[in-house]
């Protein structure tokens, strides 16, 4: 069972924290959180940053993760933002991962937006982005499983997700998808394993299976999105349980 997570009274955490934020409930249960976030970064040297924001949560926080968007004009569309002109604040995979563990609305907004506004500031300033920069799409998807579950190559990143999209056992007996030889016990994929299973990966399997069979010339399934569970076992022959 999901723990409730009462969503108004994180949004007063969040606004009390950040006093020039407001929100307001509008209807089917999405919340809109705006006015200006400030904000002071200390180390390595200081920066502050002031920016004004739109955050959307809905009642199924944390499974679904709050849009963000700049509505000063001051982000170019250029900059990391999503088609829908959204922050691109990082792989969705990699923000559900973290908010399976640490459900809470304040610690997203320190952890991935500040770091986003905190960025933008270094890169106008030097060019460069202080924690990196992830591609967008799959190719940054995949980057995240390589580091995720430090495999390199994305075939042994695929069994991986099958094994978890297919329920696989992960008490430990059976062997580790990965391809080690060892058993999930022995491997250090374990916990991996058991973080990614509460999480969906069904999209990211799809996408980097499609990915890894363009880059290996193989283009004998056509593309169907969105995927029905049906499409996926015609696409993949991957079992539904
Ligand atoms: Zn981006
Ligand atoms: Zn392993």
């Amino acid at each position: 069972m999901e723990k409730t997570i009462d969503i108004e009274e994180q949004i007063i955490e969040l606004t009390n924290f950040y006093r020039k934020l407001k929100y307001r409930k509008i209807q089917r249960g999405i919340y809109t959180i705006y006015g200006e976030l400030e904000f002071k970064i200390v180390s390595p040297e200081v920066v502050r940053g002031k920016y004004n924001v739109e955050i959307q949560v809905t009642k199924r926080f944390p499974v679904e993760v709050p849009i963000v968007k700049e509505v000063g004009g001051i982000i170019p569309d250029g900059f990391h933002k999503n088609d829908s002109k959204t922050l691109c604040l990082g792989v969705e995979t990699e923000i559900k991962l973290f908010l399976k563990n640490m459900p809470n609305l304040l610690k997203f907004v320190n952890s991935f937006v500040i770091p986003y506004f905190y960025s933008f500031k270094i890169w106008q300033k030097t060019g460069r982005f202080p924690f990196g920069e992830r591609p967008h799409f799959v190719k940054g998807i995949i980057e995240f499983y390589k580091e995720y579950l430090l495999l390199n190559d994305l075939s042994k990143i695929i069994n991986v997700l099958k094994y978890i999209y297919n329920k696989g056992d992960l008490s430990g007996y059976c062997r580790c998808p990965c391809g080690s030889g060892k058993s999930i016990n022995e491997c250090f994929h374990q916990e991996k394993l058991k973080e990614l299973s509460k999480i969906n990966i069904k999209d990211d399997l799809y996408y980097i299976y499609c990915y890894y069979n363009k880059i290996n010339g193989k283009r004998k399934k056509p593309i169907i999105y969105p995927l029905t569970s049906e499409n996926f076992k015609k696409l993949y022959g991957i079992k539904n349980k």
